[in-house]
């Protein structure tokens, strides 16, 4: 369920050219260069599969409440606790 904002978005999907791909919430890259005895479908898996294992830093979770306290800083809310 926290991971419903996550998700990967590929870009220039080519045949015969790396696949490649971000990570929705913190922009990692994810790369899967074609070789001789793989499909394109081998290398969006293997994306795929760096996605789902790569550590993300920025859990929709956490990168909720870092949002908001960097907007609550802009506004002056530090102010109120001199
Ligand atoms: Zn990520």
């Amino acid at each position: 369920m926290t991971d419903s904002n996550r998700y990967l978005s590929f870009s220039n999907l080519q045949t015969g050219r790396p696949v490649v791909a971000y990570c929705s919430v913190c922009d990692r890259r994810f790369e899967a260069r074609p070789e001789a005895d793989k499909r394109a479908d081998d290398l969006i898996l293997k994306v795929r599969a760096d996605f789902d294992a790569h550590k993300c830093n920025g859990a929709s979770e956490s990168r909720g409440v870092a949002h908001f306290a960097r907007e609550a800083r802009d506004s002056g809310a530090t102010e109120r606790h001199r």
